[in-house]
């Protein structure tokens, strides 16, 4: 078993009905846990060259500075629309019921500049695509899109499998 899993726990029935949610809170509340997760996260990288790390709102922030300070990368917040202040692109996905949209700042990637995306959990990889498609179109070239929790039942790579993909651990 992967030491981190003891620390994430896992709450029935949120945010609605049916939904098992791993909160992510109890491994960052605790520095050994941190620790432990963050080379982990590093690990799955290697000693790529990575220019820009992405954190994904909110909880792929957490990580993501860190994986930047790490690779001496710089990071950048994906949001949800309105939240990010200069001008934006934005990327619409859909969601069970709707749609959802995520943005980035027009200037935060170069053309050519290597990426790696973190978010804390890979669900059904609705945002995650959304995100990679807006690192294509400012011209950058995704590393691999790592998350700390791979839930595999919902198939997120599928809709991920032109890109590589990296998780401490799957349920
Ligand atoms: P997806 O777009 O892959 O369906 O959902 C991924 C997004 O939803 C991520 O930003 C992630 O933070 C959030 N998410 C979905 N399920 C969970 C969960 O069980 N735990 C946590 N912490 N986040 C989740």
């Amino acid at each position: 078993m992967n030491e981190i899993e003891q620390y994430i726990r896992v709450i029935q029935d949120f945010p609605k009905e049916g939904v098992l949610f791993k909160d992510i809170a109890t491994l960052l509340q605790n520095p050994k846990a941190m620790q432990l997760c963050k080379k982990q996260l590093i690990d799955l990288v290697g000693d790529q060259k990575i220019d820009k790390v992405i954190g994904i709102e909110s909880r792929g922030f957490f990580f993501g500075t860190l994986l930047a300070a790490h690779f001496n990368a710089g990071f950048i917040p994906v949001r949800k629309p309105g939240k990010l202040p200069y001008k934006t692109i934005s990327e619409l996905y859909d969601l069970e019921y709707g749609t959802d949209a995520v943005e980035i700042h027009i200037d935060a990637i170069k053309k050519g500049e290597r990426v790696l995306i973190h978010d804390d959990v890979l669900a059904t990889g609705g945002t995650a695509n959304a995100v990679c498609k807006l690192v294509e179109r400012l011209g950058g070239e995704i590393v691999q899109c790592n998350f700390i929790i791979q839930l595999d039942f919902l198939n997120g790579k599928e809709k991920l499998k032109n890109y590589t993909i990296a998780s401490a651990l799957q349920y």
